[in-house]
């Protein structure tokens, strides 16, 4: 177990080395020339930290921390911003403290005391949140962080039914070491997998990795416990149902402003044992976007099929910086995948694609163990976020965004999103790198995810990033796609997420706040439902 960074992203000692650190700042002055990289260093929390305003009563009887880094960590997420401000040493608000409850009832007392002393509760599971949905309200009242750490585990496994009731604070490894003695995974990957949890993906109907099939945790949720102010909420789990509106669907997507989620039963799968991967090239991303529309709708279903831009793909050592790369895979515990590759791989070549590696199968047995070529790409898929922080250490500006649009306007879309935030990036911030990848494709449409690199200006940096944030944004609900496909709403979303959504829905959650939180406890502020109700 390693030591969690509280200023940046996972275990200090996974973060990049000194000589690490040297060779991406010989790659960014070759590639910023002009541009003076400053290293900066993390303050000391203890040097930064408001004394706590608030006592939390023993008799409340939770776990407690006013520890300063304790609370620095859990004073934000993990967002470019969060880390920016975190280094610099300008968290804003402060948690009071940081409680940790070890079951339902001590969620209860919580919520039941912070209702009673005017105390808003932050939940908080990874404390991964790229959107500003751990962090404190800075308007609001007092405010405590609720980390659920204590509730972990898999509780109970159907192996009949394939279903696992798995605690909300289990983070992802947890989730499958449990699942493992039964020859059975949790087929949910975010790439924030190390670091978040169970309860956090539920809330933030969080994307993992795969492509297709069930992209984002709603359609693996197969019933939810939580605790509301107003009472307990167990659902009930069902293979289906069409009895009205779901309670699951009302708390998936909540980010914590209606209850706490406590354990969820969610669907599992046996390990896949069965690979076919290869890689595909294509003369730029409109073409390859073609050839990933034919596999989407062929029905084939491919677990990876993440397409690139010719930026990206030389960003991420994939190609030259002159063709589109499509990494394509499949994966199954019941059957070999020749066929299915092969007929992909046809449909790639009738859309001028032309395979560039592979194609290549393989066969593990049922520990997972021998996972192959998918195995080292997963690891250096965990891997980015620590080289996201270390360019936030050497000033660079770096934000990633991700939306999802329909098949008849993607093209236009996605200029149209890049076009804006490169003019953004280049007015705030001289010169940049923007690229483009597909995460995610469906039958009606994909999820482009937007990469922009730049050198900032010290001490300028958050402004730097609000302006392209804004402007990105805009273009977003301007070409008429989603302000995220899997990153949440929180905070930072906000004004975006409020004119996507139907005036009579926003009005309808308002309602449901002011009956399940009446006194505004739970995360005021997120998805813009306020302390006082959150009427609209
Ligand atoms: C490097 C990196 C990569 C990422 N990759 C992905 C990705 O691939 N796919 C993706 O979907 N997201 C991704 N994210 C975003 C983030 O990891 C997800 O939103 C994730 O689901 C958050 O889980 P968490 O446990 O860390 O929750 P937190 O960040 O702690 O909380 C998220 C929100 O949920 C609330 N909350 C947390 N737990 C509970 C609970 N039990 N009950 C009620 N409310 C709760 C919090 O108050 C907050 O509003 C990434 C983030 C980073 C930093």
């Amino acid at each position: 177990v390693g030591t969690r960074s509280w200023w940046g992203w996972g275990d200090e000692e996974a973060h990049l080395g000194a000589e690490e650190r040297d060779g991406l700042a010989a790659l960014l002055a070759e590639r910023f020339p002009g541009h003076a990289l400053s290293e900066v260093r993390p303050v000391d929390p203890v040097a930064v930290a408001p004394p706590p305003a608030l006592e939390v009563p023993d008799g409340l009887d939770v776990a407690t921390s006013v520890d300063a880094a304790d609370r620095a960590r859990h004073a934000r997420g993990n967002a470019f911003v969060d880390v920016v401000r975190a280094v610099e040493g300008s968290l804003g608000r402060w948690p009071e403290a940081v409680l940790r409850p070890a079951d339902a009832d001590e969620v209860e007392r919580v919520l039941d005391w912070a209702a009673g002393a005017g105390v808003a509760v932050v939940p908080y599971g990874g404390g991964s949140s790229v959107v500003g949905g751990v962090t404190p309200d800075p308007d609001g009242p007092p405010v405590v962080s609720l980390d659920l750490e204590r509730l972990a585990g898999v509780l109970e496994v159907d192996e009949v039914s394939r279903h696992a009731r798995v605690a909300a604070g289990t983070y992802g490894p947890a989730v499958n070491e449990g699942l493992a003695p039964h020859g059975l995974t949790f087929r949910h990957f975010p790439q924030s997998w190390e670091f978040s949890t169970l309860g956090g993906w539920v809330v933030t109907r969080a994307g993992g990795h795969f492509a297709t099939g069930p992209t984002h945790v709603d359609d693996l949720v197969a019933a939810v416990s939580a605790v509301t102010p107003s009472g307990r909420w167990e659902s009930r789990r069902l293979p289906g149902s069409g009895a009205g509106p779901s309670p699951d669907r009302l708390l998936l997507g909540s980010e914590g402003t209606l209850g706490i989620v406590t354990d969820a039963w969610v669907r599992v799968q046996e390990r896949p044992r069965f690979r076919g991967t290869a890689t595909v090239s294509f003369p730029d991303l409109p073409t390859g976007l073609r050839g990933l529309r034919a596999l989407a709708q062929s029905g084939l279903e491919p677990a990876n099929a993440r397409l690139l831009d010719p930026t990206e793909a030389a960003l991420n050592g994939a190609g030259d910086g002159t063709a589109a790369v499509l990494a394509l895979g499949f994966e199954s515990a019941d059957h070999a995948l020749g066929p299915w590759l092969d007929r992909a791989l046809e449909l790639c070549r009738d859309h001028a694609g032309s395979v560039t590696a592979g194609p290549r199968l393989t066969e593990g047995d049922r520990t997972g163990t021998a996972e192959g070529g998918a195995a080292a790409w997963r690891a250096s898929f965990l891997r980015a976020p620590y080289l996201r922080d270390a360019l936030v250490l050497l000033g660079m500006v770096v934000e990633t965004f991700e939306t999802a649009i329909t098949w008849d306007r993607v093209d236009g879309f996605v200029a149209d999103v890049v076009a804006a935030t490169t003019a953004a990036a280049t007015e705030a911030l001289g010169s940049c790198a923007v690229s483009v990848r597909v995460t995610h494709a469906y039958p009606d449409g994909c999820a482009p995810y937007v990469t922009v690199i730049a050198p900032g200006r010290p001490g300028e940096r958050v402004a730097q990033w609000e302006a392209v944030k804004a402007a990105a944004s805009e273009a977003i609900l301007a070409g008429g796609g989603t302000i995220t496909h899997h990153h949440a709403v929180g905070r930072t979303h906000v004004p975006w997420y409020e004119r996507q959504v139907p005036a009579p829905f926003r009005a309808a959650l308002g309602a449901a706040k002011a009956v399940l939180d009446p006194a505004g406890v739970c995360n005021p502020g997120v998805l813009g439902l306020g302390a006082a109700g959150g009427a609209p």
